[in-house]
């Protein structure tokens, strides 16, 4: 890991916000499961802000209208400045994101969606956008480029928050872009120099080790997270369960709402009351708890990361709480 941030003139890099060869070994990891080149930011949303930045002003952006919270709050932000004009569309909805790309200078793809969880037909909309000439940007994090590598639908870029299973630890805060068009990548990576977005290199070093184990973090933790989704869909306090059928996120009503919701999610045990996913352990929250989250979400959802705990464990845990609560 290199921490110095005074280098030698006459080298590659001279000052530690233009590069740093700890960013590059993450860099060149990420850009090899995606089939492009890696640039690391210092969050997730540090990643989609330097992307944004990149869409000429006034220009209209297509995005879901259930996202990532802080992917949406700086779209409305912008479109309230003027900066971009946002149209939110039903993602899953594929003839409505088609008809939304048309005079759009970028789709903004999530996939599963949080907290919903739908599914976009990738491949058909960045297709559809890229005729339309607009460009085409996925959130990858849900999916992880074991399961999903939007390069390879059509995108040209795949937009990951690192902090969740890519580092896997809940321990880091980390951002990163993947592309596969050399002008875009040098225009993001000046983005990145000029704002001083720029990822530590403790968190890098951090999420090189954490992807040493990525694949059977994620085997374990998704095997778990579907029986689960099986056990809870077949529970009478279960209202439905929904599980997009890769990945470690569930979404699911208890009988009981809001209420029930929330004191379940408070009295677990083993499962951790967080907002944070993608971690080792089992992480749930009910997400209407945060005033931001849009009224179409029911009051009674609670988003579960399944972590890769025994399964029977988790279970108990579950099963106890959903006993005493509803
Ligand atoms: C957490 C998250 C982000 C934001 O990432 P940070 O690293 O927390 O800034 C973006 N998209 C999704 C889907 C996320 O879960």
């Amino acid at each position: 890991m290199t921490m110095a941030s005074a280098l030698v003139p006459g080298g590659s890099t001279e000052y530690a916000r233009q590069g740093n060869p700890t960013w590059e070994s993450f860099e060149s990891v990420l850009g090899a499961l995606e089939g492009g080149r890696a640039l690391a930011f210092s969050s997730g949303v540090a990643a989609s802000a330097a992307l944004f930045d990149l869409v000429p002003i006034g220009a209209v952006v297509v995005a879901p209208r259930h996202a990532y919270y802080g992917t949406i709050a700086q779209l409305v932000e912008r479109d309230r400045r003027g900066q971009v004009q946002l149209r939110l569309v039903d993602i899953d909805n594929t003839p409505q994101v088609v008809e939304a790309c048309q005079g759009a200078a970028l789709l903004w793809i999530e996939s599963p969606t949080n907290p919903a969880l739908q599914l976009a037909d990738i491949e058909t909309i960045a297709r559809a956008a890229t005729q339309a000439g607009a460009a085409v940007a996925v959130d990858n994090t849900f999916a992880t480029p074991l399961r999903q590598k939007p390069l390879e639908l059509g995108a040209d870029f795949s937009v990951h928050s690192a902090s969740k299973l890519l580092a896997g630890h809940s321990d880091v805060i980390l951002g990163a872009i993947v592309t596969a068009d050399d002008r875009a990548h040098a225009a993001l990576e000046k983005r990145r120099t000029v704002l001083g977005a720029i990822p530590g290199a403790m968190e890098t070093w951090l999420a090189v080790r954490g992807m040493r184990t990525l694949h059977v973090r994620l085997d374990r933790a998704e095997a778990n997270a579907k029986e689960l989704h099986r056990r809870l869909s077949d529970s009478r306090h279960v209202v439905y369960s929904r599980y997009p059928g890769f990945g470690t996120i569930i979404a699911f009503e208890v009988a009981g709402g809001a209420v029930a919701a929330q004191k379940m999610t408070e009295q677990s045990d083993i499962i951790t009351y967080a907002t944070s996913l993608g971690g080792v352990e089992s992480t749930w929250e009910r997400r209407r708890r945060h005033p931001g989250e849009p009224e179409s979400v029911p009051e009674g959802l609670i988003r579960l990361s399944v972590g890769i705990e025994d399964v029977e464990d988790v279970w108990i845990d579950i099963q106890n709480v959903l006993a005493a609560v509803t």
